[in-house]
């Protein structure tokens, strides 16, 4: 479990050895950061300050009155005073509650305001995250941050910060009151309250260790359910009928969690066991020593006065414990908070320049110039790429799997920026342009095709927002698509599925064509899938492709003979390099690498 997402209950004020090494440098800047978040409800936060001193305060009257509803009432024998106590208590009490719940409205409305910010500002940011951001984090963490981490936050404002607060202050009033009656039994009592609490953080320990394990358990079965519950993972386990297996793994996890759960409760219990009889000797040495004295020494101290240091003492057992706990939750707030602002922090990889050049109405000219690139500095992906793809042309890139065919077109968009050589956009490095204008002149259909789990005119709408039903279906005949949509009950209203799971990889790829085809960009991208489809479908797509590459600018990373034979120009990559160009019949015949890849690999029509 990350620090700082501490379980529900039994935090003990002994920091483990990991904890203190997971502990965050709190700075002066780390404060002000966090601060910085509570500035724009400054306002709100006074008005919580009011309610808790008064909440506070309210609520530990009534154990001041006890004395008097025994001295003045019932010692007395004036039941007058002893109703007029017994109401200003209970009217107190009443007051302190509702301040309460307007503090606690309060706080929550804060709580959720900061966490609104906080989750829009980390959403906002990860937006800008690079692809590479995202294929090397792991997905969950990324998860995690966004809801966990900032939930933890909530947890801190509406409990820790308030119950700091809350807690310092019945324990001074409670305090001065006491020394207000009688020095000796306060000093008694600021010595017994702290031996209340070792036994407390003794169980509280051995409480928050077993929450912990119990919760690393908890991971773990997600992580089980997770894997084994997904779409793709439960088809995995039934393909390879490993039911069994898996079943087994997930009950020996299940037993454990049990086990766990069984002596997390138990320890709960001895807690308790060891609570009461501690609470129970404190008061009794109160009894004891303020009997003596009266006794034997001191007759002004009453049997009232007694009776409000015992209701005052078992009253700051609670806030006691809790500023025990503070350094803890301390560390454990700022764990969260430094979490969620190393996130905030990354820098984004792929940023527009300051003054980036607009191109509302590009014309499509691409020139690569001894482009060089890597993903991980030891292993160089490509070597001097150049190449120009001229407005209204088509480019065929073949090139055995791993040659780098995808990561050159990943180039073009700015998904990842090149090492060296620069890659133009209409004579415009395109590290110079507005991302905003290069993104939309490209439209791209990747290997994977991912469709929301939505309608397809949902999906169709993600390129065109105002895309009329015309349109539309105009695009879905062009896609080769249109004929499935017209023959389901409910057109283009029918319900994709998880990721687009309840089409077929054909049908997923014409609807992504019929998308981009209603983005109209200015050039046309398409990472050919590897995937075997079969040859109906595979025809239906190289029908909706065709014209597009005859009468487009267009980029294709092509696997079969049909639709290389329908570009312009030929690249062949091979180990990161241009290794050949050309048209068909001219590479064919030079003999090499394109000529055995012809050979071998190209899937060409069925005769
Ligand atoms: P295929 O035809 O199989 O799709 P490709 O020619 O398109 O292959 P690329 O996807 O460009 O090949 O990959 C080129 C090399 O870069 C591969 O060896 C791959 O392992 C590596 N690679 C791809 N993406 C990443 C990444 N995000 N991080 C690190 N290495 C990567």
């Amino acid at each position: 479990m990350p620090p700082g997402m501490g379980g529900p209950m039994g935090r003990s004020s002994f920091m483990t050895e990991e904890e203190k090494k997971a502990a965050p440098k709190v700075t002066k800047a780390l404060i002000k950061r966090v601060l910085s978040y509570l500035n724009p409800y400054r306002v709100q936060l006074i008005l919580v300050l009011i309610c808790i001193i008064l909440s506070a305060s309210l609520s530990t009257m009534p154990s001041i009155l006890t004395g008097k509803i025994i001295d003045e009432g019932l010692i007395k024998q004036n039941l007058k005073s002893l109703i007029f106590y017994i109401l200003l208590s209970f009217g107190l009490t009443l007051i302190a509650s509702l301040i309460g719940v307007a503090q606690s409205y309060i706080n929550t409305w804060i709580a959720q305001h900061i966490t609104y910010d906080m989750r829009n500002q980390m959403f906002r940011h990860l937006q800008k995250m690079s692809q590479r951001f995202f294929t090397s984090n792991n997905q969950g963490d990324i998860i995690t941050r966004m809801t966990s981490d900032i939930d933890g936050v909530e947890r801190i404002i509406t409990n820790t910060f308030s119950s700091i607060l809350s807690n310092s202050i019945t324990l001074i009033v409670a305090l001065v009151a006491m020394y207000q009656r009688n020095w000796i039994l306060a000093t008694i009592g600021i010595v017994i309250v702290p031996l209340f609490a070792i036994p407390t953080r003794k169980a509280g320990q051995t409480r928050w260790s077993l929450t912990r394990q119990a919760q690393t358990k908890n991971d773990e079965i997600n992580g089980i359910l997770n894997e084994t519950l997904s779409v793709s993972g439960q088809l995995l386990v039934k393909l390879f009928g490993k039911e069994k297996y898996e079943y087994k793994k997930y009950r020996s996890a299940n037993r454990k969690m049990i086990k766990l759960n069984i002596k997390q409760s138990m320890a709960g219990r001895w807690f308790f066991v060891v609570i009461s009889t501690f609470t129970n000797i404190g008061p009794m040495l109160i009894y004891l020593v303020g009997g003596i004295l009266i006794m034997q020494y001191d007759s002004s101290l009453s049997v009232g006065d007694i009776s409000v240091m015992v209701a005052l003492l078992t009253r700051m057992y609670g806030p006691v414990n809790s500023l025990l706990n503070v350094q803890v939750e301390w560390m454990q707030s700022m764990a969260l908070f430094t979490r969620i602002f190393d996130y905030l922090d990354m820098k984004p990889e792929i940023e527009e320049c300051e003054n980036p050049v607009s191109i509302p109405n590009g014309k499509g000219n691409i020139v690569f110039e001894n482009v060089y690139f890597h993903y991980d500095e030891e292993r160089p992906i490509l070597k001097d790429i150049s190449f120009e793809l001229k407005p209204g042309k088509s480019i065929a890139i073949v090139g055995p799997s791993g040659s780098g065919k995808s990561t050159v077109i990943n180039l073009i968009p700015r998904l990842y920026d090149v090492i060296s050589g620069s890659v133009k956009y209409d004579g415009t490095d395109v590290r110079e342009l507005s991302l905003t204008d290069l993104r939309n002149q490209i439209g791209v259909v990747s290997q994977e095709t991912y469709l929301f789990n939505g309608t397809i005119r949902e999906n169709l709408r993600y390129a065109k927002e105002d895309a009329t039903e015309e349109e539309m279906i105009e695009a879905c005949k062009k896609a080769n698509i249109h004929e499935f949509i017209s023959s389901q009950e409910t057109g283009l209203d029918t319900v994709v599925g998880n990721r687009g799971l309840k089409l077929s990889g054909g049908e997923k790829q014409r609807i992504s064509i019929a998308r981009i085809l209603l983005k109209n960009p200015t050039v046309f991208i398409f990472d050919e899938a590897t995937s075997a489809l079969d040859s109906i479908s595979e025809s239906k797509i190289q029908e909706a492709i065709d014209p597009i590459i005859q009468t487009k600018t267009s980029i294709l990373i092509a696997h079969r003979l049909s639709t290389i034979l329908k570009a312009d120009e030929i690249l062949v990559i091979k180990d990161g390099q241009i290794v050949e160009r050309g048209n068909h019949k001219e590479l064919v015949k030079a003999g090499g690498v394109y000529q055995e890849l012809y050979e071998t690999q190209f899937e060409k029509p069925e005769i």
